[in-house]
């Protein structure tokens, strides 16, 4: 049996930090040849409603969103993860909850961040970049794209790896919830968990297979084995772990929009996988 690999199970639109709509979103993945898209914006699903009314014949969205939490590393500090939660309730308490102070919490740290460019004289305001991040919560790329309008970097990627990288002096620090009990609001509200890019960035070192095994019992459901900040190393160390512990093993782009030097549908999810999340999510995906 060869296996369809026509899913991007991770994208953002314009309600978090990709710069589509969802109906743009999902015209892009019509041409990319896709039939399946996971919508994970960040913290939100506020672009769900929307999304659901623009799902083109032929193609379905399983809704989601990225969730922004912390785990602790050997020494004490906390590091940043990423986690997709699918189908699940989005009127939930829990995740309710969560989100209201997520959104609080965005609130003041964007602005942290802008004014301490701005105390070392980079030409930015906060107003723009209020314009640029539109209705959604202010996020780094809002910020790295006023800094390139401004002229003071090159490029989006530029503006992260000189000004706005979590060791930055200018950067300030999201109070997240723990990986543990994001995965408990995912799976208490219905929803599939499953770890983003458990190889990207600061979290790679943090996230070995003994934590990683400890998070089953919690209701983990998977892995993003496929992700464009993995190499072939780290794909196989990853496929590994998924295969000795049962887990989902998905593939994904991580689509920004303009925001993020990424092709939509650049790495998929094999059909059997998306099924799976289907069977075990407790809101059915929108379309076909
Ligand atoms: P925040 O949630 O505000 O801390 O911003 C994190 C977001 O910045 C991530 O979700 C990515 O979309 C984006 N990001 C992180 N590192 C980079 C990078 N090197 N280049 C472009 N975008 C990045
Ligand atoms: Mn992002
Ligand atoms: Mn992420
Ligand atoms: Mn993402």
């Amino acid at each position: 049996m060869t296996l369809g690999l026509t899913a991007d199970l991770h994208t953002h639109t314009a309600y978090s930090d990709g710069t589509d709509s969802p109906a743009q979103l999902l015209a892009a993945a019509a041409a990319a040849g896709l039939t399946t898209v996971g919508l994970t914006d960040h913290d939100t699903a506020a672009g769900w409603d929307e999304t659901a009314a623009h799902v083109p014949a032929g193609m379905r969205v399983l809704p989601g969103a990225e969730f922004s939490t912390k785990h602790p590393a050997p020494d004490g500090a906390l590091v940043s993860v990423h986690l997709l939660g699918y189908l699940f309730d989005r009127h939930d308490s829990g995740i309710v909850g969560e989100w209201d102070r997520v959104r609080d919490e965005r609130r003041g740290r964007g602005a942290r961040i802008v004014a301490n460019l701005v105390a070392a004289g980079y030409p930015i305001t906060l107003e723009r970049v209020r314009e640029i991040s539109g209705p959604s919560s202010i996020s780094r790329p809002h910020i790295a794209r006023a800094l390139m309008e401004a002229g003071a970097v090159g490029s989006i990627g530029e503006a992260f790896d000189d000004l706005l990288h979590d060791h930055s002096p200018y950067y300030a620090a999201l109070r997240s919830t723990s990986l543990r009990e994001g995965i408990g609001l995912i799976v208490d509200a219905g929803g599939v968990p499953v770890i983003a890019h458990p190889r990207a960035r600061a979290a790679a070192p943090v996230l070995t297979a003994q934590v990683i095994e400890s998070l089953v019992p919690h209701g983990l459901a998977g892995l993003e084995v496929r992700h464009p900040d993995h190499d072939a190393a780290a794909r196989a160390e990853l496929a590994d772990i998924a295969t000795n512990l049962g887990l989902l093993q998905t593939g994904s782009s991580d689509y920004h929009g303009d925001n993020k030097e990424l092709r939509l549908g650049q790495e998929r999810t094999p059909d059997d996988v998306v099924e799976a999340i289907i069977d075990r999510g407790a809101v059915a995906p929108f379309g076909a």
